[in-house]
């Protein structure tokens, strides 16, 4: 894993991203290397090898934030994880908290359990929202499309501490692939710990041609729900449907056209 320093010159960053106004990014690239992630982009401005084997380290940032506040909605890292492995050691996202003005309305999302570390800093925050993403995918599958990523049970774990500390908690699930995510089990699993969810359909385009080529060639019946119009709007009326039965909050269902 190639680590690489840099200093940012701001701290937070407008964004067009659903439910946010600012992002701030501590980390540029993600260890846990997802097989779909629509952050690879970062890629072209960053040529240090694949998506996945490199980190960039922004480590001014606990000091940029200090004394800093931004009306509007600050989500954290858009093109990494917060909670990658690296932040055991550097702590970078802990001191960023720890520093933040706790007024700020913070939104975090992660995949590691790594964050419960951090729960007395983010009870400290008037509004933080922690979301934990959920897929349902088996294990084995999981291992292909989210090789270092932690288990879903962790993840599901992690999202019951941070309910029982009494934090706003919510489930990013996503991304949703027809005919592998079973939604209604999550749903199931997750509605007693989560205080909202969101649903977001994969991007085939951001997910990038190497992805898109494997969920064909193992899939088809996927990408045929993905790419053909009637069929992604029946699908996400089920998607509808299932929220009316469960009657769970969703602040949003995300889909994209698909067309390649
Ligand atoms: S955890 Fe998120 S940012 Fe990291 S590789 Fe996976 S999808 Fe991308």
């Amino acid at each position: 894993m190639k680590i690489l320093t840099t200093e940012a010159k701001q701290p937070f960053s407008l964004t067009k991203i659903p439910g946010a106004k600012y992002v701030i990014n501590q980390y540029i690239g993600c260890e846990h290397a997802c097989k779909y992630c629509y952050a690879k982009f970062m890629c072209k401005f960053y040529s240090f090898g694949k998506w996945g084997s490199w980190v960039v380290v922004r480590e001014n940032l606990p000091e940029l934030v200090k004394n800093k506040h931004v009306a509007g909605k600050v989500l954290m890292s858009t093109v990494s994880d917060p909670y990658q492995p690296i932040e055991r050691k550097l702590e970078l996202t802990r001191k960023i908290l720890e520093n933040m003005n706790k007024q700020i309305r913070l939104s975090l999302l992660t995949k590691s359990c790594l964050i419960t570390r951090d729960i007395d800093v983010l009870k400290k925050f008037k509004h933080a929202e922690v979301g934990l993403t959920i897929n349902s995918w088996d294990e084995d599958l999981r291992k292909i499309l989210e090789p270092r990523a932690q288990e879903i049970e962790k993840r599901i774990l992690a999202l019951k501490e941070l309910n029982e500390n009494k934090l706003e908690t919510y489930a990013f699930i996503s991304p949703v692939i027809p005919k592998l995510t079973d939604i209604e089990k999550i749903i199931r699993e997750i509605k007693p710990f989560a205080s909202f969810f969101w649903i977001e359909m994969l991007n085939l385009k951001a997910s990038g041609y190497e992805f898109r080529n494997w969920l064909k060639e193992n899939f088809p019946e996927s990408i045929s729900v993905l790419t053909n119009k009637e069929k992604l709007f029946r699908y996400v009326k089920e998607i509808k449907e299932l929220i009316r039965k469960y009657r769970i909050e969703v602040k949003g269902v995300i889909y994209f056209p698909n067309i390649l």
